[in-house]
């Protein structure tokens, strides 16, 4: 599995898959946060993804959930 920056998983999460499909923040400039500080917004590669959910069908195929991790900030 590959991630890269902070994740949040909740405590009822704890057996569920998590996918990085994103890393950072489209836009990382709340002033109170500096949660994604060091993780400039980026997708993940197609390949990656795929990888990983191969890796996470092999290795735990009785997960109930699989969550695509990451976070988009849509601007309107
Ligand atoms: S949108 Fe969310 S994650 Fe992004 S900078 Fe603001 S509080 Fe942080």
């Amino acid at each position: 599995m590959h991630y890269h920056g902070p994740i949040v998983r909740p405590q009822t999460d704890a057996d569920s898959i998590f996918v990085e499909v994103t890393v950072g923040c489209t836009h990382n400039n709340c002033t109170f946060c500096n949660f994604y500080d060091g993780y400039p917004f980026r997708v993940a590669p197609l390949s990656q993804v795929e990888a990983d959910l191969q890796e996470a069908a092999a290795n735990f195929p009785h997960a109930k959930k699989v969550w695509a991790s990451g976070f988009i900030v849509n601007r309107v």
